[in-house]
């Protein structure tokens, strides 16, 4: 599933819950966006994370002018494109 996302960044969570020498469990958390634009958190495996720290976007939230529609895109991009109308 976060094959097809846009992973954004991973933040490491410690769970404590379980243990009394406050010597907690790590756990990975990926940020992503899916293909709807809809953000989500998910555990993740040491080496999933790993493969996944490649893909890492930095992206921005555009408004697109012509058709009013919100969307994504890579940061650095000069000029992003809506993708509803292509301006
Ligand atoms: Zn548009």
């Amino acid at each position: 599933m976060l094959e097809t996302c846009t992973i954004i960044g991973f933040y490491k969570r410690w769970n404590h819950s379980k243990t009394r020498n406050h010597r907690g469990k790590k756990y990975l958390h990926a940020y992503f966006y899916d293909q709807n634009g809809v953000f989500g958190i998910k555990r993740v495996s040491k080496a999933q994370a790993l493969l996944l720290k490649h893909r890492i976007k930095k992206i921005k939230w555009y408004y697109c002018e012509h058709c009013g529609s919100k969307f994504m895109s890579d940061k650095y991009k000069a000029d992003p494109q809506c993708p509803k109308c292509g301006k």
